[in-house]
């Protein structure tokens, strides 16, 4: 067998390791463990002092393709699969980087919105955060809702065309900062078990009313600060 399993290669890191890769996957590998080198981790100790990391290196990331991996082109993504994406996120492992939150960002975020999204929605985002110009969250959790998602508090109650959202979220990875935020909320508190009663809406950075909250001291993950609410 000419590519090892893990546990018979030397070190975890080797690549050309495991069959689910092959050679291409390799090259991109070699590539996005450089982009961890050079372009993260001499700046993460800075990242963590900021409680964020830099605009500019989502916007490398982008210029690299390692965001969006696997959305598919015609929607505006790389188009690769998900062996690829994982990729970036195995790397990101291996370098020790705590702050990019970029698999959320491409691996749940993007979906969502390439599956449920209007085709205005999908035209105006999926470009924008393959190339890491808007960067994406997903707001789920809330003070007194955690485990227990059936417990949030966050409604949303349709005015005229709209909808009017009130509540407030925490411990969101890229939510200081979030362009665009995939955010949980009741739309009918009658229905018959909570999960049913749940929505998800498209908040956008500049919406009225949308605002992000301080910056919290955290245990770890310092460059990844989680602390938005809006209402
Ligand atoms: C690194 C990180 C990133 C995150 N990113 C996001 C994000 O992007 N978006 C988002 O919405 N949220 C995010 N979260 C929040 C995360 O989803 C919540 O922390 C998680 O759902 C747990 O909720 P909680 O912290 O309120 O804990 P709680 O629900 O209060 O749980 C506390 C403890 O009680 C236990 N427990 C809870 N319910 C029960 C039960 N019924 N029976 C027995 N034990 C129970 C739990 O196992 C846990 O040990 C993130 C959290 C972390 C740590």
């Amino acid at each position: 067998m000419d590519r090892p399993e893990p546990g018979q290669s030397e070190k975890l890191t080797d690549i050309g390791t495991r069959r689910i890769f092959s050679d291409e996957h390799d090259l991109f590998r070699k590539n996005v463990r450089r982009f961890f080198q050079e372009e993260v981790m001499p700046y993460h100790d800075q990242w963590e002092i900021d409680g964020q990391v830099s605009r500019e290196v989502w916007e490398k990331a982008g210029e690299a393709g390692l965001l969006g991996v696997s959305t598919p082109a015609e929607e505006g993504g790389i188009g690769s699969d998900i062996l690829t994406s994982s990729i970036v996120w195995d790397e990101q492992g291996y370098s020790g980087a705590s702050g990019p939150g970029w698999a959320l960002h491409s691996d749940i975020v993007m979906p969502y919105i390439c599956h449920y999204g209007t085709t205005e929605q999908k035209e105006k985002f999926l470009p924008a955060m393959t190339a890491g110009k808007k960067i994406g969250a997903i707001a789920m959790t809330e003070p007194g809702a955690g485990s227990d998602l059936q417990g949030i508090k966050t409604n949303a109650k349709k005015d005229g065309d709209g909808w009017i959202l009130n509540g407030s979220k925490v411990f969101i990875t890229n939510g200081h900062m979030a362009d665009v935020v995939i955010v949980v909320a009741v739309t009918d508190p009658t229905a018959k078990s909570a999960a049913r009663g749940i929505s998800l809406f498209l908040v956008e950075e500049g919406m009225e009313g949308f605002k992000k909250g301080k910056k919290l001291k955290k245990l770890g993950l310092k460059a990844q600060v989680r602390f938005p609410s809006w209402q």
